[in-house]
């Protein structure tokens, strides 16, 4: 990757942002990946995530407030950006990721990236959960693959890209394990050894590892591409347990909870 690829990389993304129009649903110029990831959960959630707000709760915010302890960030420029990445040895860097997929302008910044030689390596999405780390959820993996389809539509090499999902419950670490969370999770990866911390954390994390399959993230956006286009009405959960579990199950005119 070199530097003027970068620097045309800039340029394409400013024109692609001042270009957009509000063109899809709820007025939006671009849609978040996490919503056509939500899609996959409940499209009705999505739909009242923008009608009547996000609803806060307390286990939401316990989530975020550790999400960012196990993954802390610090801003940096395009020029460290540029050198960071280009480095031969693991670098760690993330930036807003974004592109055109069938009719949708799309952008969203994923949890963590593993760089070599100006390659990404490694895509990670990490998420807390108090349930079995082992399951893997639809929406989950949507996620993640739309992620690696916009980094390689974005012109990054991703001819070694792989993806990892990894499911941790977060609130049995203690308090010295979270700090060197992320570095653990990513030697494991770059060294080939999550069998190993898997086992040392039995139970309370999980890899889940995914091929970077561009198809397979371009058919999900395109099975859900309509809703945003204004072409079709939200679809709703037929899962008592979804609803069950669902924020708005006590507002939501399509719950299949009790009230
Ligand atoms: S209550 Fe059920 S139908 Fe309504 S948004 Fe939640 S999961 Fe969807």
């Amino acid at each position: 990757m070199s530097e003027a690829f970068l620097e045309e990389l800039w340029r394409r993304e400013e024109a692609f942002m001042v270009s957009a129009k509000p063109e899809f649903r709820h007025g939006l110029r671009f849609v978040g990946v996490s919503s056509i990831a939500g899609q996959f959960y409940c499209e009705f959630k999505v739909e009242n995530e923008f009608a009547l707000g996000e609803l806060p709760s307390k286990a939401k915010a316990q989530g975020t407030a550790l999400h960012d302890e196990l993954v802390p960030e610090v801003e940096i420029g395009k020029d460290a950006f540029s050198a960071l990445v280009r480095r031969k040895e693991p670098s760690f860097a993330v930036l807003r990721l974004w592109g055109s997929v069938a009719g949708l302008r799309i952008i969203g910044t994923p949890d963590h990236v593993i760089w070599s030689e100006g390659r990404p390596v490694w895509l990670v999405e990490l998420k807390t959960t108090k349930g079995d780390p082992g399951l893997l959820w639809d929406d989950q993996v949507v996620q993640t693959r739309i992620y690696g389809l916009l980094l390689d539509l974005m012109g990054f090499n991703c001819s070694s890209l792989r993806l990892a999902l990894v499911r941790l419950r977060g609130s049995e670490l203690s308090e010295d394990d979270k700090g060197p969370w992320i570095l653990r999770v990513s030697k494991a990866l770059t060294d080939g050894t999550t069998s190993e911390l898997e086992s040392e954390y039995a139970g309370r994390m999980k890899f889940h590892l995914l091929v970077h399959d561009r198809a397979a993230a371009v058919a999900s956006i395109g099975a859900k591409r309509g809703y945003w286009r204004g072409e079709r009405e939200p679809t709703s959960s037929t899962s008592v347990a979804k609803c069950r579990a669902c924020e708005y199950s006590q507002v939501c005119t399509k719950s299949l909870a009790a009230k």
